[in-house]
């Protein structure tokens, strides 16, 4: 069984007003209390799990921000993952970049540490909407960190993109693709703002002090991203990701084709052997535990088989390619056309949902409506 590793790095300059990940503040002991935490959460899993348990595809370093930490604990927590699991070959190793918190001798760091992939949280290319987002970073910054890591050999890189923020006109959008189709990544993953509920961003709206993006618009720029990239050699291979033919996101697939991931850090996620478990959130709770080595986890839910099937589906839904079937097949040991008859015919007969060649795929249709579609299989 191969798995995907993800490590929470829980630290942040400055919280941005739309953002409800977990983060904290950073301060200096409590990223050395953070670290040695992390060193004794993935020792514990690599004790305790068969070998079967500990093949390792990708290695994902999610925040909060990565890289406010030192550039050598890198080194240092991917060494402890290679003497605790088996790292196949080209195993994707990536870590999430603030163009705020990056140089060029710690991205020559995380190369050298072994890190592959890049992903840089650009959001904009526009300075006024990179206030509104209220993110430490300029356009300029942006795009120099795409150069920087390109000079430290990082030649696999993805943009973050936002679209659908309050005051971004179609016009803006399209200079921020222009200019992230110049520079030249990998891969491209474009979201729509979310309103978090409890968010300064989304407080600040129920007040009327800020006007959302219209949905219309935003459901324009979402065509014109897809219309636009696709037309500049990338494929549009899940709803909101785009890649360079065979560049896809290894570490998100495993999340799409629903496969065992364990995450290290506070607040991170596993589903291993149909557990699914998530670590205490907070930063003190997640170390005490850890301190008397135990597993900092919070909760464990068992997933009955019915639940597994139907992320299956929905997730793989995601995906353009769609749920292979024969795949469904070889691990359910039932047909998801069977299980699903009911649910596939009426998407089908209303256009949301093709089936052909062993696949089960949203339409062009069904795309915009996705959301829709999922709920049909929860
Ligand atoms: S930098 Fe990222 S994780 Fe941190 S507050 Fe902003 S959006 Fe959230």
């Amino acid at each position: 069984m191969s798995i995907g590793i993800y490590i929470h790095v829980p630290f942040c300059i400055k919280k941005c007003p739309y953002c409800d990940f977990i983060s904290y503040p950073l301060s200096g002991p409590t990223v050395k209390s953070y670290l040695e935490s992390l060193v004794r959460e993935i020792n514990l899993y690599g004790s305790a799990l068969a070998d079967e348990d500990k093949i390792i595809t990708s290695i994902f370093f999610g925040g909060g921000t990565p890289t406010t930490l030192p550039a050598a604990s890198f080194k240092t927590v991917l060494n402890e993952v290679r003497s605790s699991f088996f790292l196949t070959e080209g195993c994707e190793v990536t870590v999430e970049a603030n163009p705020g918190t990056v140089d060029g001798p710690g991205l020559a760091e995380l190369r050298q540490a072994g890190v592959n992939r890049l992903s840089i949280g650009v959001q904009s290319f526009n300075d006024r909407l990179l206030g509104m987002l209220g993110r430490i970073h300029s356009a300029e910054q942006a795009a120099r960190s795409v150069q920087l890591a390109r000079k430290a050999g990082f030649d696999n890189l993805n943009l973050d993109f936002i679209f659908g923020i309050p005051g971004q006109t179609n016009h803006d959008w399209r200079e921020t693709l222009h200019k992230a189709v110049e520079m030249a990544p990998e891969h491209i993953a474009a979201y729509g703002l979310q309103l978090e509920k409890g968010t300064p961003l989304a407080q600040a709206v129920e007040r009327g002090e800020i006007c959302t993006c219209p949905e219309e618009t935003e459901i324009i720029m979402y065509r014109d991203a897809v219309a636009f990239l696709n037309g500049h050699g990338y494929s549009h291979y899940e709803i909101s990701n785009f890649a360079r033919p065979g560049i896809q996101c290894a570490h998100n697939l495993v999340y799409w084709l629903n496969q065992p991931y364990l995450g290290f850090g506070p607040a991170a996620h596993s589903f291993i052997r149909g557990v699914r478990f998530s670590n205490d959130i907070s930063l003190a709770g997640y170390s005490d535990k850890l301190s008397r080595e135990e597993y900092p986890v919070e909760n464990k839910i068992r997933l009955s088989e019915a639940d597994e099937m139907s992320e299956t589906m929905f997730l793989g839904l995601r995906l353009s390619g769609g749920v292979d079937l024969n795949r469904f097949y070889r691990r359910f040991g039932r047909w998801a056309e069977d299980i699903y008859s009911y649910e596939i015919a009426g998407l089908c007969n209303k256009g949301l949902l093709e089936m052909s060649g062993g696949y089960l795929r949203l339409t062009t249709k069904g795309l915009p409506l996705a959301n829709v579609v999922f709920r049909e299989f929860v």
